[in-house]
């Protein structure tokens, strides 16, 4: 079992196969040109893999595939299929943006994978534009379809702006409900990548917005989820996901590894370990030891609630994964 230095146990492994992306999400995206990570500088999947082996042996239990877009990774399917092969009852999941699911839905559900969450800020074709940069809501909503239709449980993640989607927090959650599928508003975290003029809702503004139409009920908090649940009258469970709130990283049960190969232990704090040398040599022993450097400093909480400017991590969410 991984214990970290507060006595958290955890389970949970967030890995980010590529920083690259179709979208250009202005939450998650510097409006400056930038250059992605050469191709040379990411691990394999066997490397990536050689270390899922060593956390799945010492108690990882939950495996997300993440990025950027991780289905611009070539062949991801096969990777899923290694880590479904090596422990068939992991809980296999993967966020996405959605566009390119209607070709790889199937085949990542034939590789093993068992549920996603999808990106949906907005069911209007011009609103969706304006904040991924391109035009892409049909293409999202087609690999919806297409996810559903393959049998993937899916989620619909949904990061609740001011000004932006404010007006379609209803409609998000009516959509989802009517497709049988949970939704989870995020509170917007801020980070120096992101459009400095985006302001995101805090959970209370949420539920005011949501409350307005429906009698909601606290559900309270899974033990294993960031998301604190809420109830409609009629029984639906939607999510928030508040990493203002002061007791949001009590339960925290994650760490996350990029594509080249940094373990972090906290998305807030630039803090890192690289098990790059120890994956490439094949050594199980190294690796296993970074992996337990980084849960002994895994930070107590993180620090959204202080709202303190450019003190978080200079690492972008498209490269940690979010
Ligand atoms: N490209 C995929 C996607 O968008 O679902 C996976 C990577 S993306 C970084 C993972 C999640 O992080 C998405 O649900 C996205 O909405 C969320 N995210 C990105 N930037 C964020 C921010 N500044 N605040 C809150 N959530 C953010
Ligand atoms: Fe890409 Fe996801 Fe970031 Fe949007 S949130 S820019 S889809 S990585």
């Amino acid at each position: 079992m991984l214990i970290d230095g507060h006595g958290r146990v955890v389970d949970y492994l967030r890995i980010s196969v590529t920083q690259r992306c179709n979208f250009r999400c202005k939450y998650c995206m510097p409006k400056t040109p930038f250059e992605w990570t050469p191709k040379e500088n990411l691990l394999s999947f066997e490397e990536l893999f050689l270390f899922v082996k060593v956390a799945i042996d010492e108690g990882v239990k939950k495996i997300r595939i993440t990025g950027g877009e991780p289905l611009l990774r070539k062949d991801l399917d096969s990777f899923i299929r290694m880590i479904h092969d090596y422990k068939s009852d992991i809980d296999l999941a993967l966020t996405t943006n959605g566009y390119m699911l209607k070709h790889y839905a199937r085949s990542l559900k034939d590789a093993g994978l068992k549920r996603l969450n999808m990106s949906l800020d907005s069911l209007k074709i011009e609103k969706a534009k304006f904040i991924a940069q391109k035009s892409v809501l049909h293409e999202v909503l087609t690999g919806f379809e297409a996810a559903l239709d393959a049998g993937l449980k899916v989620k619909i993640n949904t990061v609740a702006l001011k000004g932006v989607n404010d007006d379609e927090l209803i409609s998000l959650l009516e959509f989802a409900k009517s497709r049988d599928c949970q939704i989870r508003f995020i509170e917007h975290m801020e980070n120096m990548h992101a459009d400095d003029e985006l302001k995101g809702m805090k959970a209370a503004e949420i539920l005011d917005v949501i409350g307005q139409k429906y009698k909601v009920i606290s559900d309270g908090k899974l033990p294993t989820s960031p998301a604190s649940i809420y109830m409609l009258e009629d029984g639906y469970k939607f999510g928030i996901i508040d990493p203002h709130k002061h007791d949001f990283c009590e339960s925290c049960n994650r760490i996350r590894l990029t594509a080249e190969g940094f373990l972090i232990p906290c998305l807030y704090f630039e803090d890192a370990m690289s098990i790059k040398d120890a994956v490439k040599a094949g050594d199980v022993k190294g690796a296993s030891e970074v992996l337990r450097k980084v849960l002994q400093n895994k930070p107590e909480k993180n620090r959204w609630e202080a709202g303190v400017a450019n003190e978080t991590s200079s690492r972008a969410f498209y490269q940690t994964g979010g």
